[in-house]
């Protein structure tokens, strides 16, 4: 089924008792071409595009919960392709221009909202490097615009610019970037892959790899083996976890990243603003809550619920930037799984097993990288070589010395 206004009107017409389920609920098949392990955001997209761009629909995302019970369904929402290195910033704006056509290409309203946006400067050496990251950006061809104090003022009245540890010296803004709805993205891309022939399988959780002559040949899952040509990993948090089962040790560590919604308000934060210096991030949504987030706990977990130190560190540093925030009320708060690398860039790769591919180390940063890791990924699995954005992000990087070390600050996930 096509979505469209006139099929709205249609099913408005006769009570919306004719819309069908989104995608099939398959049972899963003795073998595929490709298994994919995880039916978050980069292992759908991955699906789709292995189908879309290389005519592969032998495939089957196996996923151990529901589609969107992972990370893509538990982010801040924000995208942007604001990034320095030239091993990053062509695949996170490859990224972006996919987001731009993504609600055409899915027919699925995934929210796109290119809000724009800003990362504040609070002292003279980080308004420098902002100078320097936004004319890298442009030399790649990427929207930048450095602000002065009092054109962030005017767009965002309501920061403690005088606070005495964080003045507001200026800005990045990026007007492109913004925020994706994002467990509307699972669902598109989940409902866009099943209609070109893939299985979206939930409630199969992969528990074992077998292999064969060193050859990956299928999965052990909890509804059974599943043989396969090829075996894709897009497992984010539990990435070091399913690795393992084929005795891959990875450089990755996994740490707890918390999310909260406040009480709804009256519009007054029309883009994203970033506050890195104090690690606070914020955005309202359309029901007028403030999405906000801010570090990782700092201690290693798989578990998907964080701690209260962080709670109260991600508070001060809201009230620290915006004042009147002291007077909010949190609504809701959870935890999702981050995948952390030692550079902070993530990992699309082939892997030293034959038929093993891996797409992980995703950190905070996986969110706006769904669509260009799928299509990526996809890329390298159907092609055998890495798409012309990826070459960097390579597994054996860390035992070569060609780290991808966006912020310069050393193998320390707590930083990145
Ligand atoms: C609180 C928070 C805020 C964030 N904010 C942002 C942001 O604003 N912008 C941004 O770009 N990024 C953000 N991120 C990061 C981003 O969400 C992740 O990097 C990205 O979603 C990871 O990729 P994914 O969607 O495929 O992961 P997931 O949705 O986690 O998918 C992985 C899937 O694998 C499944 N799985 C694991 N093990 C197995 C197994 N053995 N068998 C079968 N299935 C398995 C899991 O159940 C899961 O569904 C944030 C993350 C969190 C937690």
């Amino acid at each position: 089924m096509r979505y469209s206004a006139l099929s709205i009107f249609l099913n408005g017409l006769r009570g919306n008792t004719g819309w069908t389920s989104a995608w099939h609920f398959p049972e899963p098949r003795p073998h595929y071409d490709v298994i994919i392990v995880g039916g978050g955001g980069h292992g759908l997209a991955t699906a789709y595009y292995l189908a879309r761009e290389h005519g592969i629909t032998n495939v089957a995302v196996l996923e151990k919960g529901y589609v969107g019970s992972g990370n893509v369904g538990r982010n801040t929402t924000i995208i942007r392709s604001n990034y320095l290195l030239p091993g990053n910033n062509p695949f996170y704006e490859l990224s972006l221009k996919l987001w731009e056509g993504l609600e055409k290409d899915l027919n699925y309203n995934a929210m796109v909202s290119q809000r724009g946006v800003i990362n504040l400067s609070h002292n003279d050496s980080q308004y420098a490097a902002q100078m320097r990251r936004g004319n890298a950006m442009r030399l790649h061809g990427v929207d930048a615009e450095l602000l002065d104090r009092e054109q962030v003022r005017s767009m965002l009245p309501y920061l403690d610019f005088d606070n005495a540890r964080f003045p507001v010296l200026g800005g990045l803004l990026q007007r492109r970037g913004g925020t994706v709805r994002h467990d509307a993205v699972a669902w598109g891309y989940a409902r866009a892959a099943d209609q070109r022939g893939v299985d979206v399988v939930q409630n199969c959780e992969v528990t074992g790899i077998r292999r064969e002559n060193g050859r990956v040949v299928g999965v052990e899952t909890t509804r059974g083996f599943i043989g396969c040509g090829k075996l894709a990993l897009a497992a984010a948090g539990n990435s070091s976890r399913v690795a393992a089962m084929a005795d891959l040790k990875l450089p990755i560590e996994s740490h707890v990243l918390q999310a909260f919604v406040s009480e709804g308000l009256k519009p007054f934060i029309d883009c994203v603003v970033i506050f890195g210096a104090g690690h606070f991030y914020v955005s309202q949504s359309d029901k007028g809550g403030l999405v906000f987030g801010g570090d990782i706990d700092g201690y290693n977990s798989y578990a998907q619920r964080g701690n209260l130190a962080t709670v109260e560190h991600v508070a001060e540093a809201g009230v620290a930037l915006i004042p009147a925030l002291s007077r909010v009320r949190v609504l809701r708060s959870w935890g999702g799984i981050m995948d952390m690398t030692m550079d902070g860039s993530p990992i699309i790769d082939r892997t030293p097993i034959d038929n093993l591919y891996l797409n992980a180390g995703w950190c905070y940063g996986g969110f706006k990288a769904t669509p260009a890791s799928g299509y990526c990924f996809a890329h390298l699995i159907a092609r055998g070589e890495p798409h012309p954005t990826t070459r960097e992000m390579r597994l054996d990087r860390f035992e070569r010395g060609y780290a991808i070390d966006e912020r310069g600050l050393g193998a320390q996930p707590n930083l990145h």
